[in-house]
């Protein structure tokens, strides 16, 4: 384990995602005294998601951020599958908001595809979040995070952002969109997969 001493004390972390959804809920649970840049900080572009898995891609962007920056970086691959939908949009999650427009129009589709057109009658979903901390070229640290929960028959709520305003929690009443953010940052899959995370090596 000497690596991880070795870089027991990060100062400064690279948030690699162009997503301000994400950048937000990421910085919000790295401590405070960690300096946190971002890939428009640095000019970097986003790497093509190539990966088959939320796994995969959570890598190739730690791999790709911290080679273009050769800071510490932590990436996330994250997405809603829906159950009766085959588990898409699944890693495809952001591309079929670009598919259909808008995030707003995915929503609307993903509703009449639960609702209205299911007869499988499941409205069953669950958010996953790989998250992937790139050390150094070679050392990485990666986990999976996961919230169940289901689609609901209406956009509502205009707090958070991607899915949001469409997805119940299981055991809430109330959308990730209607709820108040910091309480939906410590509990959804970006969430649980940052506290695996600090099991493993607590210097976040
Ligand atoms: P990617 O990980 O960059 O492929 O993008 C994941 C996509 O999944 C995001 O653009 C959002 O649409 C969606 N997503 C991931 N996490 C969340 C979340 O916490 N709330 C709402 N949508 C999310």
């Amino acid at each position: 384990m000497k690596l991880l001493d070795k870089n027991k004390n990060i100062k400064k972390i690279l948030i690699g995602t162009h997503n301000k959804g994400k950048i937000r809920e990421i910085s919000y649970l790295i401590k405070n005294k960690i300096k946190k840049v971002t890939p428009f900080d640095l000019g970097i572009k986003s790497p093509r998601e190539t990966g088959k898995t939320f796994k995969q891609n959570a890598e190739l962007k730690a791999k790709y951020f911290y080679n273009k920056s050769k800071i510490v970086s932590i990436s996330d691959d994250s997405g809603l599958s829906i159950k009766c939908l085959d588990n898409k949009p699944g890693i495809y999650s952001a591309r079929w908001a670009k598919k259909y427009g808008s995030f707003l129009n995915a929503m609307k589709r993903i509703i009449e595809l639960v609702h209205h057109t299911n007869n499988k009658k499941s409205n069953k979903a669950t958010f996953f979040c790989a998250l992937t901390l790139q050390l150094t070229n070679k050392k990485k640290i990666s986990v999976l995070g996961k919230i169940d929960g289901s689609i609901s028959n209406k956009i509502i709520g205009t707090k958070g952002f991607g899915y949001d305003p469409i997805f119940i929690p299981k055991g809430h009443k109330k959308t990730f969109g209607q709820m108040n953010k910091r309480k939906k940052i410590l509990m959804d899959h970006r969430f649980i997969a940052f506290k695996k995370l600090k099991a493993k090596i607590n210097i976040l």
